[in-house]
């Protein structure tokens, strides 16, 4: 009888403590939530001529916005070649994004924007096409890739996997998002099986996510627990997703030189997505609930496959 009261004062001590420890996480939490609800945003880095702002974060998500600037310097000629079609309203919805990161998680992504037209520049080609030919065009470029590079590399050395996220908008007559894992229309139109085999995972930007299981390509792809699923449960329509598991024969970007360049050639401890969105998404009126909604994917995204735990993943 005495052992049996020991053992239940035991229970009920560690009960207790356990309720106290609970709520003094919960509070913490939410303490250091309340402290950061209106953080001074860090001072951005600057590349030359102010053409590349870097926006450090401490959120392993790396974000970049390439085809959203409006400077024109005479400096610079206009590019000969290419496209040269502004991605409106990609830039506020990712300034906005970094207030719902900072919301929701009490820290902010790194974000890198080119504010250059990309008729006089386009970071997301490789650098002759991107430059062609001009010294500082093609000194902006570098840094551009630089900064993406530098931080990546910084959080991925900690052992903490990165989400790279190039931003981009497209006018396609489909009204969805476009998500890029470099597989193409073609690709997306195969089996899941199919999807699953080795030259297909090793072209994505989710080769590395696939490598370290337990999900497969196709899973990660368009399965329940894709961006797709998410963006589906948000009511937003988009391709690759459950409802939408492939482009069809519609026009698609698969992902450009940019998702390539950081996620696809050197993909250790790297996710990569490329979100297209699409005009009704990049409206002015819409980017606060456009920015509300990935952000809240992309935070879904890196609980459910990357371990993601607001109070201990950090990078500085
Ligand atoms: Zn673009």
């Amino acid at each position: 009888m005495m052992r049996a009261i020991l053992v239940i004062l035991s229970i009920r001590t560690t009960l207790r403590v356990g309720v106290a420890v609970f709520l003094s996480v919960a509070l913490a939490a939410e303490f250091s939530i309340a402290q950061t609800d209106n953080p001074v945003p860090s001072m951005p880095e600057w590349g030359s001529h102010r053409f590349v702002e870097y926006i450090a974060g401490e959120l392993p998500v790396v974000i970049a916005v390439p085809h959203d600037g409006d400077l024109t310097p005479d400096i610079l000629p206009d590019r000969t070649f290419g496209v040269s079609a502004r991605d409106n309203g990609t830039q506020e919805i990712t300034r906005r994004m970094i207030t719902e990161f900072v919301q929701r998680t009490g820290k902010s992504p790194h974000v890198v924007f080119l504010h250059l037209r990309r008729k006089k520049l386009d970071v997301n080609r490789e650098e002759f096409e991107a430059a062609q030919g001009d010294e500082t065009a093609l000194r902006a470029w570098t840094e551009y890739h630089a900064f993406i590079d530098s931080v990546c590399d910084r959080i991925r050395r900690t052992g903490t996997p990165v989400l790279f996220i190039d931003m981009h908008g497209q006018k396609h007559p489909e009204g969805r998002i476009e998500i890029g894992y470099r597989l193409e229309s073609d690709d997306l139109a195969l089996s899941d099986a199919e999807l699953n085999g080795p030259v297909l995972v090793e072209k994505s930007s989710l080769q590395w996510l696939t490598a370290r299981g337990p999900m497969t390509h196709a899973e990660l792809v368009r399965g329940p627990m894709s961006f797709g699923a998410m963006f589906d449960r948000l009511g937003i329509r988009s391709t690759p997703s459950p409802s939408d598991p492939s482009p069809e024969s519609h026009r698609f970007y698969s992902g450009g030189y940019t998702l390539y360049r950081h996620a696809v050639e050197d993909p250790d401890g790297i996710v990569g997505v490329q979100f297209e969105l699409n005009p009704e998404l990049r409206q002015p009126q819409q980017s606060a609930s456009t920015a509300k909604a990935i952000t809240g994917a992309v935070l879904e995204f890196m609980t459910v496959h990357l371990g993601f735990r607001t109070t201990t993943e950090e990078v500085q």
